[in-house]
């Protein structure tokens, strides 16, 4: 949960006893929470939210940042400043056992991360005990696809800019079944320099699937290719949104079709999103 920019915390954990799952044995090499030009606090709940859009996500944080601001850094008034954003949220929370901490807000202009990281606070304190997590699972969580995905395949995830990089990075089976189409229309695995190359073309392709995706499900509960039923949100999967259609998609396509949140297709929709998506996925080849 490296929701912020720094490496101080990690450190200074490094090595401790640690018992508490949510906490990683020790920090991964490559943190991937922040890039220079993307960022994630989905572990934080942004994403825990009914209205998802990227209107409605940026309505939330800059309402966070600035009343986290008007409180800044007096323990009290931060309090009281995130029970107020508590209730004045309640009702938009999809789940309301999965936690939702409000002081995940705009660090910088566009970028999500940590309002209350030590490295913030004018004398170093660390306010993280205020939130809905104790401060050590704060500052020494780091999420699977630290562990899943490969170097390249974390170039890709960070090829995806702003706050649309955090759904990426947080779906591993997204960003490797994207790797493993464009390997098949270059003929070969990515590298990373493919991925370099391709950067402008890359934030497209990630704007397009994530904001602009036709088929997308528009039921609220349905995160990529899973459903979530009751307040604790239990997991259920889904069948392949090309479920009962004769459909040529590659194991990859289908994957992500599915990671998309696509709902279910019936023939002539699943050639047109199949269609969508080799278009993207060449044009993103094509301008190397
Ligand atoms: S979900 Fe993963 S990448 Fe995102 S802030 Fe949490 S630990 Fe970092
Ligand atoms: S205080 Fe909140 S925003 Fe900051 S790391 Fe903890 S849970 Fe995330």
């Amino acid at each position: 949960m490296w929701a912020a920019s720094g490496v101080d915390d990690v450190q200074s954990r490094y090595g401790a006893d640690v018992a508490d799952s949510r906490i990683n044995a020790s920090a991964p090499l490559r943190i991937l929470c922040q890039h220079d030009s993307g960022s994630c606090a989905a572990c934080c709940g942004v994403d825990n939210f009914l209205d998802r859009s990227p209107t409605a996500t940026h309505a939330r944080l800059r309402r966070r940042s600035e009343r986290v601001a008007s409180a800044w850094p007096d323990a009290d008034a931060l309090r009281a400043v995130r029970d107020e954003l508590l209730t004045a949220e309640r009702s938009e929370v999809l789940f309301a056992a999965v936690k939702v901490c409000p002081f995940a807000g705009y660090v910088q202009e566009g970028r999500v991360g940590c309002l209350l990281h030590p490295s913030r606070h004018p004398t170093g304190d660390d306010l993280r005990d205020l939130s809905v997590y104790p401060k050590e699972v704060c500052a020494g969580h780091f999420c699977a696809p630290h562990d899943w995905l490969r170097p390249v395949e974390m170039d890709l995830a960070q090829s995806a800019t702003g706050l649309a990089y955090g759904r990426v990075v947080t779906d591993a089976g997204l960003v490797k079944a994207v790797a493993r189409a464009l390997g098949d229309v270059l003929g070969r695995p990515l590298r990373s320099d493919d991925v370099l190359d391709c950067a402008n073309a890359l934030g497209e392709l990630w704007r397009f699937l994530l904001n602009a995706w036709p088929w997308r499900d528009s039921d609220p509960a349905r995160f990529g290719g899973f459903s979530f039923t009751g307040d604790d949100a239990v997991q259920r999967t889904l069948p392949t949104c090309l479920a009962g259609v004769c459909s040529d998609a590659t194991a990859a396509e289908r994957t992500i079709l599915d990671a998309l949140g696509t709902r279910a297709l019936d023939e002539s929709e699943a050639g047109a999103a199949l269609d969508a998506l080799r278009q993207s996925v060449a044009a993103v080849v094509a301008g190397r």
